[in-house]
């Protein structure tokens, strides 16, 4: 059987794949098993940070793979305590804990909220999360997650989640009763279709948290790690939350998800309050202090840079109606081209794009170049131009 077969014979279905099978990647691209290059603005969805077989990052996971591949956190090891404090210093924030996906990230940080909360007073349980927002795929996690298509089947969910509509402040003030322990927010809704807060919204939930002592926690699995052209992207707020979970990018192509605790919180959770066997493996630890050595400030500048050359690319465009996200990571809304059609059709072309609802959604690695962001917006202008009448809705 072919992979293809192999895959619809054995493996549970709850992915919608495309008909190609990956073999190997160099720097931002891919290779299929035809031997057919692409060109990446997926980077695995926001983790191949660094891109593919970066020398640096291959190295460090070498070594650390030939020398230790695995051991239980009742021992201590150097690559999870180098990467930890290198978060802390570059943040502020006071503690880390490693666990292995975004969902798993979230999911410790509702607890340490919900821990929080219950030290006060046993009813300050509730957390409020926004419309729209994706927190991972857990039971728990879905429930965090502010889209009712996510809410079916697997009830009853856990209790005491509410949901603000975005950048409605007058909402936010009627859902923040005194049961409310934490608010968690992405400043980006990524799933959701790559949609800013706006700051004035933003700087509200903040106040609010200080105010009633609430937990900030910012959902930074997709947002963080150099995505926006910030380490994290609320510090394009001027925020100083309580919890931030992190994941995707950290990663660069290795598990691992981190809690990053600010001083209110850096002792609520103790011993035995969150174990996980493979949290902070030596290998994607070691993975992850390449990543975080290469995101210098004159890298993410360039980040930014990059983000804003193509952002401004992509909005000359006939065919587009508007750009939305910060950085290299951007949604395209089109005037008539259904984004998912166009989607496949770059595909065809050499090219792989993600989409988030109805947007086209660019993921670059961020050591992306610049020649690649021009072969990128050429490749969608003449998509837009030649094939207008295959990719429109
Ligand atoms: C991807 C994502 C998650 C879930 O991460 P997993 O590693 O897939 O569990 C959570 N939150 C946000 C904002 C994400 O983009």
């Amino acid at each position: 059987m072919n992979t293809i077969d192999k895959t619809q014979a054995h493996i549970t279905p709850t992915y919608n794949r495309l008909s190609v099978v990956m073999e190997k990647a160099e720097g931002c691209h891919l290779y299929d098993t035809s031997g057919k290059g692409y060109l990446d603005f997926t980077a695995g969805i926001g983790v191949n940070a660094l891109g593919y077989n970066h020398p640096k990052w291959v190295n460090a996971t070498q070594s650390q793979l030939t020398a230790l591949q695995h051991i239980s956190n009742i021992y201590y090891t150097k690559p999870s305590a180098d990467v930890a404090e290198t978060l802390c210093t570059r943040t502020g924030m006071k503690h880390v804990l490693f666990v292995n996906s975004g969902a798993e990230s979230n999911e410790v940080a509702i607890k340490a909220a919900r821990k929080y909360g219950h030290q006060q007073n046993k009813d300050k349980h509730k957390i409020l999360t926004l419309k729209n927002s994706f927190h991972g795929r857990t039971v728990t996690t879905l429930a965090a997650t502010g889209q009712d298509v996510f809410h079916q089947y697997f009830d009853p969910f856990t209790e005491s989640f509410d949901y603000v509509e975005a950048n409605n402040i007058s909402d936010l003030m009627n859902k923040a009763d005194p049961t409310v322990c934490a608010i968690m927010i992405e400043v980006i809704q990524g799933e959701g279709g790559v949609i800013p807060l706006e700051p004035a919204f933003i700087e509200a939930i903040d106040q609010l948290c200080r105010q009633q002592d609430m937990l900030l926690i910012i959902d930074e699995v997709q947002t963080g790690i150099g995505r926006t052209g910030k380490l994290f992207a609320y510090e394009h707020f001027g925020l100083q939350p309580d919890i931030v979970t992190s994941a995707k990018g950290l990663g660069n192509g290795l598990p691992i998800g981190a809690i990053l605790f600010g001083e209110k919180v850096k002792g609520t959770l103790e011993a035995g309050d969150h174990g996980s066997t493979f949290g902070g493996n030596p290998v994607a630890a070691a993975g992850a202090t390449v990543v975080l050595d290469e995101l210098s400030e004159a890298f993410l500048e360039k980040v930014l840079e990059k983000g804003s050359y193509l952002k401004e690319k992509l909005e000359a465009l006939d065919a587009v109606e508007s750009v939305s996200g910060m950085g290299l990571m951007l949604g395209v809304t089109f005037k008539q081209a259904n984004a998912k059609a166009v989607m496949l059709e770059a595909m065809e072309e050499g090219l792989l794009f993600l989409t988030a609802k109805d947007k086209l959604r660019l993921l670059p690695p961020l050591i992306i170049d610049q020649a690649s962001l021009d072969e990128a917006v050429s490749c969608l202008a003449h998509i837009l131009a030649e094939k207008m009448q295959e990719v429109t809705k």
